[in-house]
């Protein structure tokens, strides 16, 4: 499996570009069309993961499902913040209405699409549809783990017990790196002493 950052203009979030046997899987959809397009090259792509709301995450997936034609998964919250303006954080009070495209996930459960494993895990807490993908041992974790951080809990939709919980979950899944929604990919070591000083810290 080969994992391709992309990182966009908006926020520095990043898109993964993920492959295996020359189909692609897209992780986030915060890099224009254009750069995606060019970095999946005549690759297909079988499917397009959210990891959650946020526009810098989520504005261009419409773009992206229409021009390969696939269907984009996220969790069943997504549709809240989604079509809020104030939950989705655009910076122009953009929303997204049209979901025909969506396929959602509701509880924690393992997706086959095409060659591809996708254990997908609910995570509240940064945000109420923060969902986690486990790809061959590399967890997409969203805005959910970051280097030395986790994801805010302080916005709209954010709720610290939530992300406390969602810790406790994620500390028992066997990731071997995780590769998350803004800067470089982090191990397993080095996460499992983030989650310790986080969990400490959201139950202060
Ligand atoms: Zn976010």
């Amino acid at each position: 499996m080969n994992i391709q950052r992309l990182v966009s203009n908006m926020l520095e979030s990043n898109v993964y570009i993920i492959e295996k046997d020359n189909k692609v899987i897209i992780i986030d959809c915060g890099c224009e069309l254009e750069m995606v397009v060019n970095a999946v090259g005549s690759r297909k792509v079988v499917g397009i993961f959210l990891t959650h709301g946020h526009y810098d995450h989520s504005k261009y997936c419409n773009q992206y499902a229409e021009k390969f034609n696939v269907p984009i998964y996220a969790n069943k919250k997504i549709c809240e913040t989604l079509k809020d303006s104030e939950a989705i954080y655009s910076e122009d009070g953009s929303i997204i209405n049209d979901l025909k495209r969506f396929k959602f996930i509701e509880n924690d459960c393992t997706l086959n699409i095409d060659c591809f494993k996708i254990e997908c895990f609910s995570c509240g807490g940064h945000c109420s549809c923060c969902e986690c993908y486990l790809i061959d041992g590399n967890l997409f974790a969203g805005d959910v783990l970051f280097e030395r951080s986790v994801g805010r809990t302080d916005l709209k939709g954010s709720d610290k017990s939530e992300m406390y919980d969602t810790l406790c979950k994620l500390e028992n899944v066997n990731f071997e790196r995780v590769f998350s929604g803004h800067g470089e990919g982090t191990s397993r070591e080095e996460q499992q002493k983030n989650i310790k000083v986080y969990k400490r810290f959201l139950t202060r």
